[in-house]
């Protein structure tokens, strides 16, 4: 860069930078800003346009144009030239700004006299501020230098704007991170919670924008950088195969050793930056093409550029959680995403979690539910939105963060939480008490679990026992692959802990969505579909075979259930069977104690199970229905798919009926059959299942005491009655008459 321009900008930064120091409102800063700039950059207009809303800019301030114009000329998101900057946070650098596509004529603004126009966004950490303009009397299109600095103003803006510098008294801007925000986002965990934000990344707020000497600043940088470096290859040395976690710090290692990076940050520093301002500058153009990225290879790398250039800005600001700060009150977790380890770490502490991504499925979203933790995905924003210790509401039953809500969502929802703790005392009084029906049957309530942490809820919910053990998280929230001697310890915690209720342990169920971090990932194009849990148990049965003796030395006697995940055909259950005796015949050889009952079970949760040869239905010991996989299958509507997994209901008449069939075959050959998918765990569901002859439910802990409830207020013929007259009367779904039914209860 030449040494004139460079001087330049570091001239025009320093003054901003006084301009900062001073004492004065908002508004004059504003105001300074368009001055100081028009002028540095030679333009006749500069100006300031900002959000008044998600769809509205707003003039701000400027030099130049009329000033009786300014808050009082609005335009709409993609309206005119500055709304296409905004709407697109690209650059807009037009020699004949009245004849470049978009432009609007704003006669108030007195805009009419100038030709040549260049606009940047004005963007924190990929949310868009506002524009900035700066516009000439001279045909001319700007030179990338002039662009540069014009963006390193925006950015200064951007940093002020977070900083409340802009602010008070006849303020240009509504303070930032004060107005309540209402999030929608998807349901992954039930249940309400208020507390305090707790920022699992904290963001980092730079304050010292301009510096005056590059030599220091490089070597903070450098120094960072290298601080960076060295923190990474100790991550590395700490991960292991050839995880995702691994391909992510590789990634990560890869950008830290980049010259390119490292060059265009000391660019940055030369021209005036701090070290914090640098990297923040590059960040923001990785986010730019972050968003402009198609490739979904290309953005997960941009991601991790993302992610680097702040843990570098943590280095370098001291900023962090690193730095000793404590959870607040009732903590709310908040995170772009986070792994079933982390989540794991903060355990019971957190009231709710909210997540920028996530699935349904994913790892944190099984620990969260196991935890029963409230947990909202897909809240768009919230990272950029949240401050650490902000109030928030998080709905879980409805998918909807309130932050920093008002007094009127306060007391709603209050009230809210107040239902449900009343709910939950009725719950309780009803705890000791079986789920008889008014028609005098008597439905089996079990619960689900699969953490250790799950089993004081076995005594507190009300279940009669553990009647799906998801062996599968042990797996799932370690780096390595467990030894047998751990599994076996764990499971006989578990035993022991169940105080003698029966626990039925389902074997590994890894593919699919579940892939262990140390387990190469098969790349299959449909996963759901592909090599999973029985089928890679029996195909590698080295950790199967694992798993069966883990189970056996920790029964020590004891009686055991074990159940095989997604067996499709006879044949499968059988050879896993086979696995079983081999374990059991060489724990005898070995002259460990056997359990003192063994029983053996399978869960359907592929169609062709429910049509296998009666063979199979008389030699399984037990069979208790996946209801999340099975309903996928049966309406081949993906069950991670936000688009459709809501699509079909499970009250559909055609499902019901295809359980009802289940349900007949079992009477038949007498074999015992239980229902242990979500839905088991939703109380009108859970009545439905009860009323087509299912005698047996596995749910999660906090759906026992609402189950029960209901089953206990329900005559079980009537609500049979029901089911079939919605079906012969050509109903698709059999809820609205049963919804009825309900209304007419006492
Ligand atoms: C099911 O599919 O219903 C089930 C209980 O198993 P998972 O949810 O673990 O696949
Ligand atoms: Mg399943």
């Amino acid at each position: 860069m030449p040494d004139g321009l460079e001087s330049e900008s570091r001239k025009l930064l320093g003054r901003l930078r006084d301009t900062m120091a001073n004492q004065a409102a908002g508004q004059e800063r504003l105001d300074q800003i368009t001055h100081l700039t028009a002028d540095s950059m030679g333009t006749e207009v500069c100006s300031i346009y900002l959000f008044r809303d998600d769809e509205t800019l707003e003039l701000c301030a400027t030099q130049g144009l009329n000033p009786e114009s300014v808050h009082q000329t609005r335009m709409k998101l993609g309206e005119g030239l500055v709304g296409r900057v905004a709407r697109t946070g690209k650059v807009i650098n037009a020699a004949d700004a009245p004849s470049a596509r978009g432009f609007r004529y704003m006669p108030e603004t007195g805009e009419e006299l100038y030709s040549s126009f260049l606009g940047v966004p004005i963007q924190r950490l990929g949310e868009k501020l506002g524009v900035l303009v700066v516009q000439s009397k001279e045909a001319r299109e700007f030179s990338a230098d002039e662009i540069y600095a014009l963006e390193v103003v925006a950015m200064v803006l951007a940093e002020m704007t977070e900083l409340g510098a802009f602010v008070g008294e006849g303020a240009a801007l509504r303070a930032r991170h004060t107005q309540p925000v209402l999030i929608r986002g998807v349901t992954a965990q039930e249940g309400t919670a208020e507390g305090h934000i707790w920022l699992h990344e904290p963001r980092v707020v730079v304050t010292n924008l301009v510096a005056d000497d590059p030599d220091t600043e490089r070597t903070r940088l450098t120094d960072a950088v290298e601080h960076l470096r060295i923190s990474v290859d100790q991550l590395l040395a700490g991960a292991s195969g050839d995880s995702e976690q691994v391909q992510v710090l590789e990634a990560y290692r890869m950008f830290a050793n980049s010259k390119g990076w490292l060059r265009r940050m000391e660019e940055n520093i030369d021209r005036g930056l701090s070290a914090e301002a640098a990297v923040e500058k590059e960040q923001s153009d990785v986010r730019a093409r972050m968003l402009q990225a198609t490739d979904a290879y290309l953005r997960e790398r941009l991601q991790d550029l993302d992610d680097l250039s702040n843990r570098l800005l943590r280095i370098l600001t001291g900023q962090g959680h690193e730095t000793g700060a404590e959870l607040p009150e009732n903590p709310i977790l908040v995170a772009r995403n986070i792994g079933p380890g982390e989540l794991l770490e903060y355990g019971r502490q957190l009231r709710g979690i909210i997540l920028e991504e996530g699935s349904v499925g994913s790892h944190a979203a099984i620990v969260a539910r196991a935890l029963a933790i409230p947990l909202v995905i897909n809240a768009k924003r919230i990272q950029n939105e949240a401050l650490n210790g902000d109030h928030v509401m998080v709905d879980g039953d409805q998918g909807v963060v309130h932050l920093r809500p008002d007094d009127t969502v306060v007391s709603a929802f209050r009230d809210k939480m107040a239902m449900q703790a009343k709910a939950q005392e009725r719950y309780a009084s009803i705890r000791d008490k079986a789920a008889v029906t008014l028609c005098g049957k008597t439905i089996r309530l079990d619960m689900n679990a699969g953490l250790m942490a799950d089993l004081p809820s076995l005594e507190n919910s009300g279940a009669e026992g553990v009647g799906l053990f998801r062996t599968e998280l042990q797996f799932l929230v370690r780096s390595q692959m467990p030894k047998r001697t751990e599994l076996a310890a764990l499971y006989a915690r578990v035993l022991d802990a169940a105080k003698g209720k029966r626990v039925v342990f389902r074997t590994l169920d890894i593919g699919s969505d579940k892939v262990l971090p140390y387990m190469a990932a098969e790349d299959e194009p449909n996963p759901a579909l592909g090599w999973r849990a029985i089928r890679v148990g029996l195909d590698k049965p080295g950790v199967m075979r694992m798993q069966l003796q883990a189970l056996l030395r920790a029964a020590n006697g004891r009686p055991l259930s074990i159940m095989f995940p997604f067996i499709a055909q006879y044949e499968e259950y059988t050879a896993a069977c086979a696995e079983v005796d081999k374990a059991v015949a060489r724990e005898k050889k070995l002259g460990h104690a056997l359990p003192e009952k063994l029983e053996i079970g399978a869960m359907l949760e592929t169609p062709s199970l429910a049509f296998a040869c009666n063979k199979f239905y008389e030699e399984v010991e037990f069979l208790s229905i996946g209801g999340n996989d099975l309903k996928q299958f049966f309406f081949a509507a993906d069950r991670e798919n936000e688009r459709v997994r809501r699509r079909y209901d499970t009250l559909n008449v055609s499902f019901l009926t295809f359980l009802e069939g289940i349900v007949d075959r079992c009477n038949t050959t007498n074999t015992r059959l239980s229902f242990c998918g979500e839905d088991a765990g939703r109380p009108v569901e859970a009545l439905c299942l009860a009323a087509i002859g299912l005698q047996s439910l596995s749910m999660r802990p906090a759906s026992v005491g609402p189950v029960k409830h209901l089953l206990r207020r329900c005559n079980l013929d009537d609500v049979r009655k029901v089911i079939h007259d919605a079906r012969d009367a050509g109903e698709q779904s059999v809820r609205p008459a049963v919804m009825e039914y309900l209304r007419t209860l006492a």
